[in-house]
Formats: C-alpha cells, sequence, structure tokens
C-alpha cells in the first residue's frame, strides 16, 4: 500500500487556507505540529458533553470525565511503554525537566557533584540544571559537538566520571534536528551512577519510543509537538525515584491527609498533581495518540525522511545556502543560513510568500554562540508535509534571494 499523503493531509483543516494569498506551507512542526479532525472533534465532544471535575466521583459526568482522563494515561503508559503510576501530566517538557530539577536535583545535588548536558540543549534542559547547579553548589558540564554538530562521544566518555549525578539529554536536538544515540548515552550514564532524564520533545511524533527499552529514569514530552493539544505534557519517571521524590506543588488533589499540623501526601501518580488538572488537554493527548497509532506509523517515517532527503538535495544544490548540523541521524529538520542574509529577514520573505518557517536562536542559544552564528532558518518537517511544499520552500527561497 503506497502512503496517501493527500490523504493524510485532508485530516487537517488548518493547512487548507491562504496565507498573504498564497497556499500555506507549514514548515514550523518543530514548534508546534497541527492537529487532526480526531483530535479536535474529541476536545469539542469532551467540552459539549463531558466536562466535569475528576476524581471528585460525585456524579455521572464527573465519573465520565475521570474515566476518560484515566483511560488517556493509560494511553501515554502503552505509548512510552511504561505503567500508568509512572506517567505524570504536566503543563509540557519545560514543566517536565522543572519538576525532575527541582524534586530531584536540588534535593539530591551537593557541592562537588555535576550535572552533565550536550551544547546542543534546548534552555528547557539547560536553565532548570543551572539553576540547581546554583542553589546547590554542583557544576554543570557540557559535552561538546563535532565538526557535523553531532555530540563528541570521546568527550561525553571523559566527561561521565563517579561525580556525575545527573545526566539530562535531548533525544533529537529541535535547532538542527541531530539524532542523539540515547540508549548507549544512557546505558554508559547508569553504569556511572547517575540519574538519566531524555528530552522527547521532538522525538515522539518522529519514531516510537521505549522507555524499558532505552532504560532511562526520566523522559519528557510535550503533547503539542505530536498532534495534540498545547498547555498538556508528560513526565515518565521510574516508579522508586518518584516514590523517593518529594512533591513539585501541594494543594488538591496531591493529599492523602491533611491537617493543620500535617500532610500526608497521595499515592503515585497524584503525589505530582496538585489542583484541577488540564482533563481536556489528557484527553485530547490520548486522542493525538490514538490517531498517530492508527496510522501506518513506518511509512509516516519514510515519508518524513525522503521530506528531508528531498530537501537536503536541493539545499546542497541551492547557491549561498550553507547547511547547519550535517549529522548523517536526523530527525526532519533543515536549518540553514542564506548568505549575506540575517534569519529573521529570511523568514519574514518566506511568509510573505505563505512558507512559515521558524527563524532564530531556537531557544538554543549556547549552541548558536558555540557556532558563531546569530541563528538559523529552520525548516521543520512533518508527516501531512509534501515533496511539493519542499519544492515551493526552494522557489521561495530564489525568490528571497532576489529581494536581498
Ligand atoms: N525541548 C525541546 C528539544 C524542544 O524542542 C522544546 C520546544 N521547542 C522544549 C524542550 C520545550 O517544550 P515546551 O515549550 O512544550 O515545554
Amino acid at each position: 500500500m503506497t502512503f496517501d499523503v493527500a490523504a493524510l493531509r485532508a485530516q487537517f483543516p488548518i493547512l487548507n487556507q491562504q496565507v498573504n494569498g498564497k497556499p500555506l506551507v507549514y514548515l514550523d512542526n518543530g514548534a508546534t505540529t497541527q492537529k487532526p479532525e480526531a483530535v479536535l472533534n474529541v476536545l469539542e465532544h469532551y467540552y459539549r458533553t463531558v466536562n466535569s471535575n475528576v476524581h471528585r466521583g460525585a456524579h455521572h459526568l464527573s465519573d465520565l470525565a475521570t474515566g476518560q482522563f484515566e483511560g488517556a494515561r493509560e494511553t501515554v503508559a502503552r505509548f512510552l511503554n511504561a505503567s500508568r503510576e509512572e506517567i505524570l501530566w504536566t503543563k509540557g517538557t519545560t514543566e517536565s525537566i522543572n519538576i525532575i530539577a527541582q524534586c530531584i536535583g536540588r534535593e539530591r545535588l551537593q557541592p562537588g557533584d555535576e550535572v552533565l548536558i550536550s551544547t546542543s540543549e534546548h534552555h528547557a534542559n539547560i536553565v532548570p540544571w543551572q539553576q540547581a547547579c546554583l542553589a546547590t553548589g554542583a557544576t554543570l558540564k557540557v559535552i561538546p559537538l563535532r565538526e557535523d554538530c553531532s555530540l563528541d562521544q570521546d568527550a561525553f566518555d571523559q566527561l561521565l566520571t563517579e561525580r556525575t549525578k545527573i545526566f539530562a539529554i535531548g533525544h533529537a536536538s529541535n535547532a538542527l534536528g541531530t539524532l542523539n544515540p540515547v540508549q548507549e548515552m544512557v546505558a554508559k550514564a547508569r553504569e556511572a551512577g547517575a540519574i538519566t532524564v531524555v528530552d522527547g520533545a521532538q522525538a515522539v511524533a518522529h519514531f516510537p519510543v521505549d522507555v524499558q527499552a532505552l532504560d532511562v529514569d526520566f523522559y519528557a514530552f510535550s503533547a503539542h509537538k505530536l498532534f495534540g493539544p498545547t498547555g498538556i505534557g508528560v513526565l515518565y519517571g521510574r516508579r522508586e525515584l518518584l516514590e523517593a521524590m518529594p512533591p513539585y506543588q501541594t494543594g488538591g488533589e496531591m493529599i492523602e491527609t491533611v491537617s493543620f499540623e500535617k500532610s500526608t501526601w497521595n499515592q503515585l501518580p497524584y503525589k505530582f498533581e496538585a489542583g484541577t488538572p488540564n482533563i481536556a488537554g489528557a484527553i485530547g493527548l490520548a486522542a493525538a495518540i490514538d490517531w498517530f497509532n492508527q496510522q501506518d506509523r513506518e511509512a509516516l517515517q519514510a515519508h518524513e525522511d525522503s521530506l528531508l532527503v528531498h530537501a537536503t538535495k536541493q539545499a546542497e544544490a541551492f547557491d549561498g545556502l550553507k547547511i547547519i548540523g550535517t549529522a548523517a541521524n536526523k530527525v526532519s529538520v533543515l536549518s540553514f543560513l542564506l548568505e549575506g542574509a540575517h534569519p529573521a529577514d529570511v523568514g519574514m520573505l518566506l511568509d510573505k510568500q505563505g512558507v512559515a518557517v521558524r527563524t532564530g536562536h531556537h531557544c538554543t542559544m549556547p549552541l548558536m554562540d558555540t557556532l558563531g552564528i546569530p541563528g538559523t532558518v529552520r525548516a521543520s518537517f512533518s508527516i501531512y508535509n509534501t515533496l511539493d511544499e519542499v519544492d515551493r520552500l526552494f522557489e521561495a527561497l530564489e525568490k528571497v534571494k532576489t529581494f536581498l
């Protein structure tokens, strides 16, 4: 069966519109993905017919909402190959990493300890660790890059020592698309005795993730980069670690008992979920996962690869264009610079032609500083993009050159 991108695309109503008088070419999927009808319908249905607070058990709708909300947790648990107690709802990857940095980082780090991250991390996987180090006297260590912007594995081997208490790494770089060999790196870090954290924000929409196979302690992702709603994300945590961690926030839902003298905590996962959760968001994420799983995932992956290959070929042949990040293993992201042009100007001129890309530092300022560039133009592809749209990007870039 051949993959029918037109049929898939038709399920994403937002794509069918004109921007600046041209058909929209949406190539900003690294920032957020669009949502299929299946997800939009579930969200609307929830608010129209189910909306109620969860875990109160007081009435029919509350029971319905609770069932769907906890069912969503089971869906995420299956998606990552985890158990439901290990799946925490968060606002997104950023909050997920902050929870770990605060509840385990600040609790366990001491002067002399080290947190090891990489040069290409998103700010969300830098700043929480930097703050944890500042608060505890621990030191932040950074894995450098090779020429092709992949992580320098020899340097990693040397930086990983018995002082490394936490190893936090992105599964794939949002700025360049580089895919990191996290399974091998996590195995080494665990052997060195470190707690391991993977930022999966740029991974889950591209290939299957299995936290058991990765043998990682924490895995974070955001629903909105996986065809789901904004404002909801996931933190997977290894049960023993979650049990040992203090709560992140306190208040309703996360308690077992409260008196004016003392409070005790609810069981996992609720211990980490203070207040009314994003019920519709969780249900919407589950709808996105269900929808995604109904697709031919291998065909989707092959399609994305073909988009990246097609784009890379054209980029290599394009006069004055420099690809930033040329590692062999990449998700479908093309980051580049046009000679003599500021990325922001290129982005604006592309937008005038209906082509949506992201420009700038992509929340990776230390990476851009290391590369000595102000930022890049980033085209990030998703399953509903077409080879035609890749051509539209390069036609538009030709026009950009004439404007500059
Ligand atoms: N890490 C990476 C690699 C990302 O790409 C992003 C989003 N750009 C984040 C973390 C933060 O995700 P969110 O803004 O959804 O919390």
